[in-house]
């Protein structure tokens, strides 16, 4: 289902440009427009799912796409051997902007360990 105000289902349905790496039925990836890395990319599932905590057992397979299209884009970026991330801002607290679920793959420069 749409969501009318979602910036992302317009991405989705083309109301609003986007630089496109890879569609299929269920999931989208683009380019983010502020990358925080040389590599940045975004990956959408095209349903309407606002945060990570509203995901359902019927979208866990299109969980697991975005994953896989998320590194094989990053390998074909080049970045899938020296390293990457990727990274779902679930409310506010986390940095959450958009509320339609996304992947962030974000690589190209050297990351603080997380411990
Ligand atoms: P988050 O903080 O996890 O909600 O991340 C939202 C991301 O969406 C940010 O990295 C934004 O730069 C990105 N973003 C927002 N609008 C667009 C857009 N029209 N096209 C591509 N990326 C966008
Ligand atoms: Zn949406």
């Amino acid at each position: 289902m749409m969501s009318d105000d979602c910036i992302f289902c317009k991405i989705v349905n083309g109301q609003i440009p986007c630089a496109k790496l890879y569609e299929d039925d269920n999931v989208l990836a683009f380019e983010d427009i502020h990358p925080i890395a040389p590599t940045h990319f975004l990956v959408i599932p095209k349903e309407h799912i606002p945060t990570l905590d509203d995901v359902e057992e019927h979208h866990t397979k299109t969980l697991g796409q975005m994953a896989y299209v998320a590194s094989q884009i990053a390998k074909q970026k080049g970045v899938g051997a020296t390293g990457y991330r990727q990274i779902v801002n679930c409310r506010e607290s986390a940095g959450q902007v958009v509320f339609h679920l996304h992947l962030h793959v974000i690589g190209g420069r050297k990351m603080e360990s997380m411990g």
